[in-house]
């Protein structure tokens, strides 16, 4: 061995920075084990979207958003998840999203909006949005945590295999081989490991592999780090995985490169507030307020590359804010008209027919009944009357992979017996069994944190063996 540490944790992305945070808080020395030269993997740059019944500021009563329970966010997750979810873990994360929210605005500084969405597959506004408009305004604060408490986060350090006498279910996990630069490392664990490594979505061979459906023409809205080798190292000494044909496609990527910024968070996030879905001829396709796989499917179905999400100046401060929509403007992602004709003109959009879906639209809206997808409406919806208008272009692209290996509620990884792997746990995407075959937009973050966090605390709590 070259090295000794109590906690291993490998990745960086909220799973890895929230349970080194709780471990190194337990009491045990923690390092953080990164791959790539920046930390955060996808959870940095994800849309930020984080949902919790209640928050601290108690959001949801201060905006008159309606009602929430922990009881319905967990029923819309298991529905979401067409029940292929374990209601135990999805216990774990929905009752943990509001003190993890909570001690990262205490602890870490996280400073969140002032709005709340209700996103496609939810039955309540609960969708919380952080100042940074991105994951980088959970990321910094955890990793502030997880740093205050003396973690360690070593960067360009890759994984290349796990360390086990034996794959009976006594034999503990050792340690860890890694390679930093060219030389390789093996390191010592004292207390356990903690897989925190993400999903495989930009793993070409394994998406192929596991779900054939998933074609290879479709754009990735990942980083670069975000292949499965973790989930292979972990198979090979034994831990069991389930589910990895579950793949999402993100209904709203850029067309082109499958890049999800900030403007491509916006038809997310607008559903609750009347956003409207059409495709190339100015037509609805779907019901908006439906989940990520519906509304993915119903693009591909018509066609016609892109569908557009189409909004209005009275909606942006509820979904966000204008200097956002400037910047995505400029970018040319957001396309702005004063009028609904001019829009589309500029989108290249049959107005006729554009102008007609609109105005049947505002007309279901006003009187609460929408005949063509059974679009269900709220008080705080907005309908498209009043310019200016913006129209912003998407696509589906490969988005998150919710299968993964198998844990139980304290996020111990178990093995193909269905045994406890001593010493070895495991939170976030590269986890299996939280989501179901549809992970419910802004349901990843509280379920990494959540995880993570569960992971370790337990962690800490081994018995030290070196
Ligand atoms: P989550 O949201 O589940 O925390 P992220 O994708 O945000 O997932 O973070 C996972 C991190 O794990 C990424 O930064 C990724 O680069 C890192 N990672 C993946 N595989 C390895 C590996 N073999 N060795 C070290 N780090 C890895």
């Amino acid at each position: 061995w070259d090295e000794t540490w109590d906690v291993v944790v490998i990745g960086s992305g909220f799973a890895g920075l929230a349970a080194a945070a709780e471990a190194a808080g337990g009491g045990a020395k923690v390092i953080i084990l990164e791959k790539m030269p920046t930390y955060g993997g996808n959870s940095i740059i994800n849309g930020g979207e984080y949902n919790s019944w209640d928050d601290q500021l108690h959001l949801r009563e201060k905006l008159q958003l309606g009602e929430d329970s922990v009881e319905l966010h967990k029923n819309d997750t298991l529905k979401g998840g067409d029940f292929y979810s374990f209601p135990e873990l999805v216990e774990v994360f929905v009752n943990g999203a509001t003190p993890a929210l909570n001690w990262m605005i205490e602890e870490g500084g996280c400073k969140l909006r002032n709005i709340l969405n209700r996103t496609g597959g939810h039955s309540a506004y609960r969708t919380h949005t952080n100042v940074e408009g991105v994951g980088r305004g959970y990321t910094e604060p955890l990793k502030k945590i997880a740093e205050s408490r003396g973690a360690k986060i070593r960067l360009n350090t890759k994984l290349t295999w796990i360390w086990r006498r034996d794959a009976d279910s006594q034999s503990p996990i050792e340690g860890v081989e890694v390679v930093t630069g060219r030389k390789t490392v093996n390191i010592r664990i004292g207390k356990a490991l903690i897989m925190a490594s993400g999903g495989f979505g930009r793993d070409k061979k394994m998406l192929r592999e596991y779900n054939p459906g998933i074609l290879d023409e479709y754009n990735c809205t990942n980083h670069p780090g975000a292949t499965g080798e973790t989930i292979r190292m972990a198979q090979a000494i034994g831990a069991d995985s389930l589910q990895l044909a579950f793949i999402q496609l993100y209904p709203y990527a850029a067309p082109d490169t499958g890049i999800l910024d900030v403007p491509a968070i916006y038809p997310f996030r607008g559903p609750g507030y009347g956003i409207v879905y059409v495709n190339k001829l100015g037509k609805r396709f779907v019901n908006e307020m439906e989940r990520r796989d519906v509304v993915s499917m119903a693009q591909i179905k018509t066609k016609m590359k892109p569908t557009y999400s189409l909004f209005c100046e009275a909606m942006i401060p509820k979904m966000g804010t204008k200097e956002e929509v400037e910047k995505g403007i400029a970018k040319g992602r957001f396309v702005k008209a004063d009028t609904m004709t001019e829009l589309a003109q500029k989108l290249g959009i049959p107005a006729d027919s554009l102008g007609e879906t609109i105005r049947n639209h505002n007309r279901y809206m006003a009187e609460g009944k929408d005949p063509e997808f059974g679009r269900q409406f709220t008080k705080v919806m907005i309908p498209l009357t009043e310019g200016p208008f913006y129209a912003v272009a998407q696509w589906p692209a490969v988005h998150h992979t919710m299968g993964g290996l198998r844990i139980n509620k304290d996020a111990q990884v178990i093995d193909i017996w269905g045994k406890v792997i001593p010493c070895f746990y495991a939170a976030g995407e590269v986890t299996g069994g939280v989501h179901g075959a549809n992970r419910l937009g802004g349901n990843a973050i509280p379920d990494a944190i959540a995880f993570g966090r569960m992971a370790g605390t337990n962690a800490a709590k081994e018995k030290r063996r070196t």
